[in-house]
């Protein structure tokens, strides 16, 4: 590694660690990122992992929270090769009397679906609609002042309770289950208090802006992010696993885009005390199985509304989801589990060759779990897509210990870069003044175990670039890229 001093070095190069590298750059600064795996990305890549001319997003697919990130519009990633694709439905939800919840762009869509509780749904979520770039500013962000106390007080009314609670809004089975499936999203039991706030949040994303893919893969968007952060200097480097700051070169300051775990373990950072005894006690969440299909054709499924949506939960009733999250968080795979489905071919016919298809798949289980759980993911598919399994050319899987060794943040399977329990979403990691900085003042973290937490959007690459930008260099950010 070229060993001359750098402003800052930022140590991985996930969507946060790379958001963090452009908007630094952008500031005038010299950045260097360092990568372990041979591609940048982390948990945002797509790979050839089945048969050849199929591209698979091995982690994540759909992107509510990408088309909303205020930081991904003011990078302008258009204008690096980023193009969001979308189907005419944003999410389907079958259930076995033939019945289809549809979440879409257009609220009328949404409300015929819902039968009796579709006034009902849309009293719920069109105010939040209608003013979603000011909500997402809001919360897609650490906890400070508000600059629109009303609208945030009214969602949080709402996010703060458990989806439980909130379901019971709705009479019906399609309703109630609509919002569980976001809301599961979470990886928490139901009756978490907070965990509504994932459905409301993913709910809200889909009616205003819609749940697309990235033409080409979801490594479009890491890839125009380094195209971006390239452009106004920042150099990448891959295939370097840093073990010990001392591993680096020179630097004012180093940026890790890494899990409490990981900096606990990382040596030379001189955290101790305190700060170190919150890292150790960080906690994480269920594990992801995870499988890439493909296939012969579209997934059969019964109900026509599956067949235009990016996204298809397969779980059923809200009972059945709560049964299978419930079984996940006290350590049991769940015979039945909620299986989320996305289907970027249809959306982008780049990812498979002329006339085949890709399947992206993938259901909780327990932290760490080692079960082979295709047979139940499969089961539940064939429940509405009865077919589906004629269809399957070449499958791929990646369970709990393959995906963290395909990305050490992946602790366990944890996909949310910790668990989402209402403590760790309000203060992540633990309860600090700034999240993003350490007590050593050279230090920093930007991951997705900082606010606003998982999910590729950046903005916790973001805010921890502005917080090193103001407390190391005593800088503001470049006018375009301020959002406070
Ligand atoms: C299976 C799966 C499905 C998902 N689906 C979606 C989805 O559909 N939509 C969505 O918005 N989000 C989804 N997510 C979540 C999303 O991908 C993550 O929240 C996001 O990638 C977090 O970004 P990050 O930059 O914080 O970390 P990561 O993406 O985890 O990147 C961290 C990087 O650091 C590198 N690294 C780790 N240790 C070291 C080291 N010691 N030295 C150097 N480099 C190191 C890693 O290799 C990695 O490249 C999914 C995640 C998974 C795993």
């Amino acid at each position: 590694m070229n060993n001359a001093s750098r402003d800052v070095v930022v140590v991985g190069a996930g969507p946060n660690g790379l958001t963090a590298a452009a908007v630094l750059a952008r500031a005038g600064l010299s950045v260097l990122v360092v990568e372990r795996n041979e591609r940048i990305g982390g948990s945002c890549r797509t790979e050839e992992v089945t048969l050849p001319g199929f591209r698979h997003d091995i982690c994540s697919a759909i992107h509510p929270l990408g088309i909303v990130s205020p930081v991904f519009e003011r990078l302008r990633l258009d204008r690096y090769g980023l193009e969001w694709l979308t189907a005419p439905l944003a999410l389907a939800h079958p259930f076995d009397d033939g019945r289809t919840a549809v979440l879409s762009t257009d609220l009328e869509r949404t409300r015929e679906s819902l039968g009796r509780d579709g006034t009902a749904w849309l009293r719920l979520m069109k105010p939040f609609v209608e003013r979603h770039r000011a909500l997402f500013r809001e919360i897609l962000r650490p906890i400070r002042l508000p600059g629109h106390p009303l609208l945030l007080a009214a969602f949080g009314l709402h996010a703060i309770q458990s989806v439980e609670r909130l379901a019971r809004t709705f009479r019906d089975a399609p309703a109630r289950a609509l919002l569980a499936g976001s809301a599961a999203h979470s990886m928490l039991p139901l009756n978490a208090p907070g965990s509504a706030s994932f459905g409301l949040v993913l709910s809200i994303a889909g009616h205003a802006l819609d749940w697309p893919c990235a033409r080409g893969g979801s490594q479009q968007i890491v890839d125009a992010l380094a195209a971006c952060a390239r452009v106004d200097g920042c150099e990448l480097r891959t295939g370097v696993e840093v073990r010990s700051l001392a591993d680096l070169p020179p630097a004012r300051v180093v940026l890790l885009d890494l899990t409490p775990r990981q900096i606990a373990a990382l040596d030379g950072t001189g955290l101790t005390g305190r700060y170190r005894r919150a890292l150790e006690r960080f906690r994480y969440g269920p594990g992801v199985y995870k499988v890439d299909y493909a296939l012969s054709d579209p997934i059969p499924w019964r109900a026509a509304a599956c067949r235009e949506a990016s996204t298809v939960h397969v779980g059923g009733t809200f009972e059945e989801i709560a049964r299978a999250e419930l079984d996940v968080n006290q350590g049991r795979v769940a015979d039945a589990p909620f299986v989320l489905v996305a289907q970027q071919s249809v959306m982008d016919g780049s990812r498979a060759p002329q006339g085949l298809h890709t399947g992206w798949v993938y259901c909780h289980v327990p932290h760490g779990s080692p079960v082979d759980v295709t047979e139940h993911i499969e089961r539940q598919i064939e429940r509405f897509a009865p077919g589906f399994r004629d269809t399957i050319l070449a499958r791929r899987v990646h369970a709990p210990a393959a995906l963290e060794a395909h990305n050490p943040n992946l602790v366990g399977g944890d996909i949310g870069g910790g668990a989402n329990t209402l403590g760790q979403v309000i203060f992540r990691p633990f309860p600090r003044v700034d999240p993003y900085r350490t007590p050593n003042p050279r230090l920093y973290v930007c991951s997705s175990s900082t606010p606003p937490g998982g999910g590729v959007h950046g903005m916790c690459g973001y805010w921890a670039a502005r917080s090193a930008l103001r407390h190391a260099f005593g800088r503001d950010l470049p006018e375009e890229l301020e959002l406070a």
